[in-house]
């Protein structure tokens, strides 16, 4: 998926995280809500409570998360590492209202994405961070949390 300086992706962005907010999730990806685009939102800041040592750039994520209002937005995510070393927690979607079930996800992810502004980023993520990445990653491949029971 290229590119498109038509596409008001600040627009999409801030329209995605709004339904994100006011439903109360963490991350929402564009095919939940219809949009059959590869991005998705997360909320940075309520992720980064148990997601020390993340880092975006290359820079410590938590002043950026502090810093940053709302949700950011990674467009063509490619996942280019994953730690063989996992981490297990309940989960939960806003597309399968009120049912959490206890996924495997690996503890530490790499992803490249496009920002908002269409600038290449790189995100280390651990803790929620990193299966927030990886359950968003998966609404762009038609994959539900539920698919790993
Ligand atoms: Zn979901």
């Amino acid at each position: 998926m290229e590119w498109d300086p038509k596409f008001d992706y600040p627009g999409l962005a801030a329209a995605m995280e709004g339904k994100m907010v006011q439903a109360g999730g963490v991350g929402l990806a564009a095919p939940q809500v219809g949009i059959l685009q590869r991005f998705f939102v997360i909320a940075l800041a309520a992720c980064m409570e148990h997601s020390s040592g993340a880092t975006l750039d290359g820079r410590d994520l938590y002043p950026i998360a502090e810093s940053t209002p709302g949700a950011i937005f990674c467009m063509n995510p490619k996942i280019v590492s994953l730690s063989n070393k996992t981490q297990t927690g309940s989960e939960g979607c806003l597309s399968i209202p009120r049912r959490h079930e206890v996924v495997t996800r690996p503890a530490q992810v790499e992803l490249t994405f496009l920002g908002v502004d269409g600038a290449g980023h790189v995100l280390r993520a651990n803790g929620l961070l990193a299966r927030c990445c990886c359950h968003e990653f998966d609404h762009l491949n038609g994959r539900l949390f539920i698919d790993y029971l």
